[in-house]
């Protein structure tokens, strides 16, 4: 059967339509500014080009429409019919405390996602709304939510708990939470396979650099420290999102600046992270390589900066796992970006991994970039959550 897999923003809605038993992804595509002038639906087929259609889109029930329209389109759709989706897969990004496996979507687990929007207000509510105007339009297809949050649950207190007054956790749920779980969890077993080892056996710290960027401690298998906190905020320098910071520079820059704290953490999401560091050259790391080997010192500077911080916290997730077996890098820049992994490799040599310089210029597929006899064992493993989220809902679906 074939599998529906939603990722609903809100003013966007990513698809991909995946063959539960071969695992192919049979078409996938995006509808852009939904419920805004100019929205569109980019649809690829399997095996064909992308078609590009402008269209009104004023909401999200408008835009599931559309995506159910091309996959059934006689030129470019893949499916007759919509009797051939199984089940849909939806992301969510939080599940807060509630959700620490995936769920089939019903109105009572709705209703518990509804009360995390307050820990995810920019994402919820549309994940809410894609789910809802999948209901609306095939209301006799079961559907799952695939939590972000999930699989950090196994996080012990010791790891989730801020340095606060405990009230603040026990009357408002602020902790650590970790997000990317999905692509943790995915790439740890994974990469436990391609090893030929139990996950079970293993300490595994995941890089998950792309434009959010996370790393996690995956002891045996579960989740037991991540950088990500109550937020996408907190940890690794990312794209534009500044990660770790002395909580008093928000009250600091509002004054110096004359703006909100809100408009400073709007600053820290938006304007900072490898984009603000190189003075606006770029968050694609692309652009600031171009322009760091042109010569452009605070491109130059926020390369090194990043790295640093991924290689500090490799350090301190071994130290939480008291051991580390592997280390796994992922996303857009841990796959392809073979000179920020050599750059990060720097700091963490003492742990006994040995890269093969060879080996890490290769891109964007599953290899082991250590050397054979190295300690610790360092890959490369390809994130796939919308394959995770597939797998995720065959499984609670039968579909
Ligand atoms: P997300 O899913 O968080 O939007 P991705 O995992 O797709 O992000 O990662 C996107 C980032 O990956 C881009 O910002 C870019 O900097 C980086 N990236 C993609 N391809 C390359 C490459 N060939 N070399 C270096 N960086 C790359």
């Amino acid at each position: 059967m074939n599998i529906l897999v939603i990722n609903c923003g809100s003013s966007s809605l990513k698809y991909q339509l995946i063959d539960s038993e071969s695992e192919e992804v049979l078409a996938k595509g995006l509808c852009e500014r939904i419920g805004i002038d100019g929205s569109a639906i980019v649809h690829q087929p399997k095996g064909g080009d992308k078609v590009t259609t402008e269209v009104d889109m004023p909401n999200h029930t408008a835009a599931v429409k559309l995506v159910i329209e091309k996959l059934t389109d006689p030129q470019v759709g893949v499916i007759k019919s919509l009797d051939e989706i199984g089940a849909v897969g939806h992301r969510i990004v939080h599940g807060g405390e509630k959700f620490a496996t995936s769920v089939v979507l019903n109105d009572e687990v709705l209703a518990a996602i509804e009360q995390c929007n307050d820990l995810a207000p920019l994402h919820n509510p549309a994940n809410l709304i894609g789910i809802n105007s999948c209901k609306e339009i095939m209301p006799n297809v079961p559907m799952v939510g695939v939590f972000d949050t999930a699989f950090h649950q196994t996080m012990p207190k010791k790891a989730y708990l801020y340095g606060l007054p405990l009230s603040y956790y026990e009357n408002h749920k602020v902790r650590r939470y970790g997000f990317h779980g999905t692509s943790h969890d995915f790439v740890s077993k994974r990469a436990a396979q391609i090893l030929g080892k139990d996950i079970k056996e293993l300490k595994i710290i995941v890089c998950h650099l792309g434009n959010g960027a996370s790393v996690s401690a995956v002891k045996y298998g579960e989740s037991v420290d991540t950088s990500m906190g109550l937020t996408p905020l907190e940890g690794l320098i990312m794209g534009t999102r500044s990660g770790d910071l002395d909580p008093a520079i928000i009250t600091f820059i509002a004054e110096k600046e004359g703006i909100s704290a809100d408009e400073v953490i709007n600053v820290c999401n938006k304007k900072s992270g490898v984009l603000g560091l190189s003075d606006g050259v770029s968050s694609d790391f692309r652009d600031l390589s171009d322009a760091a080997s042109k010569g452009n010192d605070a491109a130059k500077t926020a390369l090194e900066t990043y790295a640093y911080r991924v290689g500090k916290y490799i350090g301190a997730y071994a130290a939480a796992m008291n051991g580390v077996d592997a280390i796994v890098f992922t996303a857009g820049v841990g796959e392809n970006d073979s000179a920020m992994r050599a750059s990060i490799a720097q700091y963490i040599g003492f742990l006994g991994t040995s890269i093969n310089s060879e080996k890490n210029k290769l891109r964007g597929e599953e290899v082991i970039i250590s050397e054979e006899g190295s300690k610790v064992a360092v890959l490369v493993v390809p994130t796939n959550e919308e394959l995770a989220i597939a797998r995720e809902t065959v499984r609670l679906t039968g579909a």
